[in-house]
């Protein structure tokens, strides 16, 4: 949007010639298969199969898998940029990929040899899609209070694993669950460790995708898990370290969050901007309302604001700077916020016509409702703003000591 300024362009984002490639590729595939398909997916309430592998065939599979393997080796800003590309069309979809790109990238850093070999290169290739599964029936939000269980065998060879998990993106789809378990009643966030799990294992169950208010492409669901035999070779995250690495790619997945929130925002403004140019009342066009362009304004004015913060936050998580996790924050909650409210505005400057589903306005409406959970909820968030304002403070730190 050229009307736009100070929204950051590429050249100021530092990408390199690989990243601005794989941007290139995410904005035709948006254009070529996300448009004609968004809407008709939506009102089915389910993602064809299919578009996953085309995504994978286009390059968009393994996006933080370093060449090597044959991923993209692209950055947390370059993933924002992508996601945002995709996003601009169908957040849906793009989240479905956010999910599937991190955990390739989180096998290609901390999975075994034996885990890498078996699975990098399927699901780089989109043969196998991937899913996260830290969320409980009881509860998101208080990550460590997990309630399914992984109980070690007397032999100490193995594992069983019973419990439930809900709000799965691409639980439709999935085939490699990264399944997060208590190991140790009596642990706390010390106990609990992951595991990689086929779908397909006996005493896995998958629930029917939710009927939501939208983004149904996500394929969000469940699973149950109902004395699941796990062995050694099942470990991906050891006893101990599976909150921390649980949060390990928070603080990206909220910045990228917040980029999408973004595009969504800045399609809804571009069509409410040419849209009331066309439509006429009282002898003008609708633009021609002072009233109508200071709510389009103020809408810009967000725009701008949510774009920034968003890109601050991917640049100082990218660069592992302290603060990184706050700003991650501040990013996702101001993102969600605004587009929820902006573009509610652009649907109402654009009249009953708004309400219309021939545009994409009220699935972008849906989707930012639905992300401002995604990767914790706003209040959650805030929780994060709110550590930095009181415990960092020199006063607050001398309290505690
Ligand atoms: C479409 C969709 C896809 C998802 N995909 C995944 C996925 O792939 N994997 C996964 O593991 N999870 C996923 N989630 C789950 C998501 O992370 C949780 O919904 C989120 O963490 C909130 O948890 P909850 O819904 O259980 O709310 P609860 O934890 O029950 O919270 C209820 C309310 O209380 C508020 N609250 C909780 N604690 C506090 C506090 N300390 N202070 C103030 N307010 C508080 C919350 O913000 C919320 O408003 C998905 C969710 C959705 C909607």
């Amino acid at each position: 949007m050229a009307a736009l300024a100070g929204i950051p362009g590429d050249d100021e984002l530092g990408l390199g010639p690989n990243e601005r490639r794989r941007i290139g590729t995410a904005a035709a595939f948006a254009r070529e298969v996300l448009a004609p398909g968004a809407a008709q997916w939506e009102a089915a309430r389910a993602l064809p199969r299919e578009v996953v592998s085309l995504a994978a065939e286009a390059g968009l599979g393994g996006l933080l898998a370093p060449v090597e393997v044959g991923g993209g080796g692209i950055g947390v800003v370059a993933m924002a940029r992508v996601m945002e590309e995709l996003a601009r069309v169908d957040l849906a979809f793009a989240f479905v990929l956010v999910v599937h790109n991190n955990l390739v990238g989180a096998i290609a850093r901390r999975g075994a040899d034996h885990q890498r070999a078996a699975l990098l290169g399927p699901m780089i290739a989109g043969e196998r899609l991937g899913a996260f599964l830290l969320t409980e029936p009881t509860g998101g939000s208080d990550a460590a209070a997990l309630r399914t269980t992984a109980a070690p065998d007397h032999d100490g060879r193995g594992w069983q694993l019973d419990g439930d998990k809900s709000w799965i993106t691409n639980a439709a789809h999935a085939d490699v669950l990264a399944v997060y378990a208590q190991t140790d009643a009596y642990a706390g966030w010390r106990g609990i460790a992951a595991f990689l799990v086929e779908a397909d294992r006996p005493g896995v169950v998958r629930t029917d995708p939710y009927a939501m208010l939208g983004a149904h492409a996500m394929g969000a669901g469940g699973f149950g898990f109902r004395a699941v035999r796990l062995g050694e070779d099942d470990l991906f995250v050891p006893v101990g370290h599976g909150f921390r690495a649980a949060m390990e790619g928070i603080d990206a997945a909220r910045a990228v969050v917040a980029a999408m929130c973004s595009a969504m925002l800045a399609d809804a403004l571009e069509r409410a901007v040419a849209h009331t140019r066309r439509r006429a009342a009282f002898a003008q066009t609708v633009a021609d309302f002072q009233g109508v362009q200071w709510m389009l304004a103020d809408v810009a004015t967000d725009l701008v604001a949510a774009r920034r913060l968003a890109y601050d936050a991917a640049q100082a998580v990218q660069h592992g700077a302290p603060g990184a996790s706050v700003a991650a924050a501040h990013a996702k909650k101001f993102a969600t916020r605004v587009a929820l409210d902006g573009i509610a505005q652009c649907m109402a400057v654009m009249g009953a016509d708004g309400l219309r589903q021939d545009h994409p306005l009220a699935r972008h409406f849906a989707a930012a409702k639905v992300a401002s959970y995604l990767d914790g909820a706003t209040e959650i968030q805030n929780v994060v703003i709110a550590r930095s304002l009181f415990r960092d403070r020199p006063e607050a730190q001398a309290a505690e000591a």
